[in-house]
Parts: structure tokens; sequence; C-alpha cells
């Protein structure tokens, strides 16, 4: 995001499997902002076995959210660090409406501005995507064994490490991560659309690189409208 003058918060919003992880390893590259997961956050102290680790583990192994105090501490540490003052890429935060009050307010506490990318993804491709995933526990390079198989069955491209299943993309998981998208993190999208811009794509067979190049362009038009507008330019 060179040579703007507003920090750009992008958060990358969509059900489990809607392809956010693969937009984020895209979009970080192109937008040059940092990528913050609540996802990977909590996994890597859950390897670290951690207070916050054991706290989380077994929440998450059954489908379900990890309350909200402890993923908003994580958050506003993260989003504190020097790299995040120039925006961050958002994935997997927030999930819930307290989550998303919390972001707003920073947001406009700190003159942030906040654009939130829909993902939206049949959920029969979804299951199929995370029955199918398949994980390099050394690179996080993502596989699919029927749409996106290694070229050694089993092992990763770039590592040869034997490609690891996460423990909640299990079917049964599966069902229960969506539920509680459903109940949970859907009302955020209803708030969002009265408070942020916010832009809907369907990923559900769509290429990752034409995906992002699509929303890289509604970004890019979305700063450049705002600044004529405000006669602040880029
Ligand atoms: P993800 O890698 O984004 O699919 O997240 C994996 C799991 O971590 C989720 O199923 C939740 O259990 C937990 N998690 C990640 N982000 C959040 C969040 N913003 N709020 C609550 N729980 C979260």
């Amino acid at each position: 995001m060179n040579g703007e003058l507003i920090p750009t918060t992008v958060v990358l919003f969509g059900p489990p499997g809607s392809g956010k992880g693969t937009q984020a390893k895209l979009l970080t590259e192109k937008l040059s902002l940092p990528h913050v997961s609540t996802g990977d956050m909590l996994r890597e102290h859950i390897a670290l076995g951690d207070a916050l680790g054991i706290e989380v583990r077994e929440v998450i192994k059954a489908g379900n959210l990890v309350p909200d105090h402890l993923v908003i501490r994580l958050v506003e540490d993260r989003l504190n660090r020097p790299d995040c003052k120039a925006g961050v890429l958002l994935d997997g935060f927030p999930r819930t409406i307290d989550q998303a009050r919390m972001l707003l307010g920073m947001a406009e506490g700190r003159g942030l501005r906040l654009l939130v990318i829909h993902l939206k993804v049949d959920y029969d491709v979804i299951t199929a995507r995370l029955t199918g995933r398949r994980i390099c526990p050394q690179c996080g390079t993502l596989y699919n064994i029927r749409l996106k198989p290694p070229i050694v069955p089993g092992r990763c491209n770039i590592e040869g490490s034997r490609l690891i299943i996460r423990e909640d993309d299990k079917e049964s998981v599966i069902r229960q991560r969506l539920v509680g998208y459903d109940a949970q993190t859907m009302p955020v999208l209803e708030f969002f659309a009265e408070h942020v811009k916010f832009f809907e794509v369907d990923g559900s067979d769509r290429k990752p690189e034409d995906l992002s190049n699509e929303i890289v362009n509604w970004i890019q038009t979305t700063i450049t409208d705002e600044g004529s507008a405000s006669g602040e330019g880029l």
C-alpha cells in the first residue's frame, strides 16, 4: 500500500474453508501488508504448550470459537507491534460482534481505514475442501488431496516433510465450525454493512490468483475514490 496516507486494515471474512488462508498469502505480498491470522497465532500457542495454548486447545479441537476476551487481547497485542502501524491484513478476525466492535473502535481511534472482503463459498464445496486439506508443518503450504495434490503423495513439494491434517478438519468438527459460523459470525456481516465498506466475491470455483487480482483492484479503486472525494489523493 505504498504512498497512501491512511493506513488500511483489510479484513478477510468468510466461512472456514472459503480460501481466506490462500488469499491471505497472495494478498499480503500484493498489498505489502503483514498477515495476521488469529487461527495461526492460536495454533502457535498450542504448539508452545503455554497457558493460552492449554486453555484453547480443546475448544479449537471441538470446532468452537475461543472466548472473545482471549482473542481480543491477542489481536490487540499483535496490532500494537510496529510492523502493523502502516496497516494489516486480518484473516479469521473478527468472528463475533464483540470482536467487530473492538476492531471498529480501534480503527476509529487510530484513524485507520477498514475494508472488508467477504469470500462467499457453498458449504458442500467447503466440506470437500476441508476434508481433503493437508498442511506442511514446516512452511505452512496448503494442499488438497483431490484439488491440489502434492507431487509426491503425503509430502510437501518444498520441504519434503510429511503433510499433516489439522485436528479440526475432521468431518464432524467441520460441521460444528459451520454451525458456529452461521450463529456467531454471519451476524458480523450485517454489522459491517452498516459501518464499513465491504466487497463480496464468490470464491466457490475461482482461481485464487484471479480472485486476488479482483480483490486488489477493488481495494485500489476504493482508496483512489476516497482520496479524490477528500481531495487527499494517494
Ligand atoms: P482458522 O485457522 O481461522 O480456521 O481458526 C481455527 C480455529 O481457531 C477456529 O475454529 C476457532 O476455534 C479459533 N479461532 C480463530 N480465530 C478466532 C476468532 N477470531 N475468534 C474465536 N476463535 C477463533
